[in-house]
């Protein structure tokens, strides 16, 4: 068996052709903070030997991006950045990168003043300059506010529109070498959008990933169920799988992912599980340079073995690893995680309960636990 023709244009990202008839690529990210120069060589090690395509590099200032100059003279690896809220930093980036990732639910940040189109523009100018592909990067966690505003009901409408607003700006400046990935942490939705954005834009290349997948072997069921279903159908050009693993196992995000894509192609499909309303679903960041305590691993860790107990009840727990998306990934869990460096913040929907220690954390959030559960009897 082979895998199915895809629609999509063939783009270039550095020596690597994406999309079209190009075999779907497997990529993921450094974990560890990029100032750690030994740490985040060795992390680029472990993915190259387990044969990433491509890797993500975390940049949030101006040491970041001097670390990655330096990283970029040890490595020829194909290395990709997020411009998260900085997307200035697209000029001293995209000369060291062979790929850009900017989130249009950023860019209200700064410069309230100059329009979206315009922040584009500047963004491809540097890229034109560089040769970098872009990619624009879709989260459920952080949706453009003006578009959650014309679909207040549906962050699926919103997530899908936004996507394409930026596909019309890119083309009406004539740049074509970008892709689009639209994801969420739940896999129904990770199918929806993409196969909805894909029906609307068959030309345009998509980067698959269910985010906050979470622990094996959940996370890597949750992906492979969303996958399956939209590589089956021709739908996607490259894929992540975010696991939450030790920074040593990164490896198996790409081990993980090209078993997938070897699977659908000798047709080997998994039954699709039940992500509907009436199992425990925890969900925790893959982690990356933005972990500002190792502990983060292991709490996750803990936090599924803890709850066990209610693996029958809809309840969603979700764990970040940090300030900068723990916050809003939050929102929707009914009980939410996210890492501080000396704290955990614990939430209850939008709901803030307090901060307390890595130690303290377990146990208050059985408590919570506890309480959800015999509100849900009652
Ligand atoms: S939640 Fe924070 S630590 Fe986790 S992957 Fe996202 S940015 Fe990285």
């Amino acid at each position: 068996m082979s895998l199915p023709q895809r629609t999509s244009r063939t783009i270039q990202i550095g020596r690597l052709k994406m999309g079209g008839s190009n075999p779907i690529t497997v990529q993921s990210m450094a974990a560890t903070r990029t100032q750690d120069l030994e740490g985040t060589l060795r992390q680029i090690r472990i993915l190259e030997k387990a044969g990433a395509d491509l890797i993500r590099i975390a940049i949030d200032s101006d040491k970041d991006v001097e670390a990655l100059r330096i990283l970029r003279a040890q490595t020829d690896a194909i290395l990709v950045v997020d411009l998260q809220e900085s997307y200035r930093l697209a000029e001293v980036l995209a000369p060291l990168v062979q790929k850009i990732r900017y989130n249009p639910g950023h860019l209200h940040h700064h410069e309230k003043q100059k329009s979206k189109r315009d922040k584009v523009a500047w963004i491809v100018e540097q890229a034109v300059k560089h040769n970098c592909a872009l990619r624009v990067g879709v989260n459920c966690g952080s949706v453009d506010p003006e578009w959650l505003e014309k679909f207040p009901d549906s962050d699926e409408e919103a997530i899908i529109h936004s996507a394409a607003e930026h596909c019309e700006i890119l083309d009406s400046l004539g740049f074509k070498n970008y892709l689009v990935s639209l994801k969420d942490s739940d896999p129904k939705q990770v199918i929806d959008i993409n196969r909805r954005f894909h029906a609307m834009r068959p030309d345009v290349p998509l980067h698959l990933g269910v985010t906050e997948a979470g622990l094996p072997p959940e996370g890597i069921i949750k992906t492979r169920v969303a996958f399956e279903q939209l590589i089956s159908r021709g739908i996607g050009d490259t894929l992540r799988v975010s696991l939450t693993v030790p920074f040593d196992d990164k490896g198996e995000e790409i081990r993980v992912g090209r078993a997938i894509i070897k699977d659908i192609e000798e047709g080997r499909f998994r039954s699709v599980p039940d992500f509907g309303e009436k199992k425990l679903n925890i969900i925790s960041c893959p982690s990356c340079s933005r972990v500002e305590n190792e502990k983060f691993v292991e709490l996750a860790m803990a936090v599924k073995d803890m709850a066990q107990y209610a693996k029958e009840h809809a309840i969603t727990i979700a764990v970040m690893g940090c300030r900068v998306n723990g916050p809003g990934e939050t929102d929707d869990a009914d009980l939410g995680l996210w890492c501080a460096p000396t704290f955990v913040n614990l939430k209850k929907k939008e709901e803030e309960l307090g901060k307390y220690s890595y130690e303290e954390i377990l146990p208050r959030l059985k408590n919570e636990l506890d309480q959800l559960i015999a509100q849900k009897q009652a």
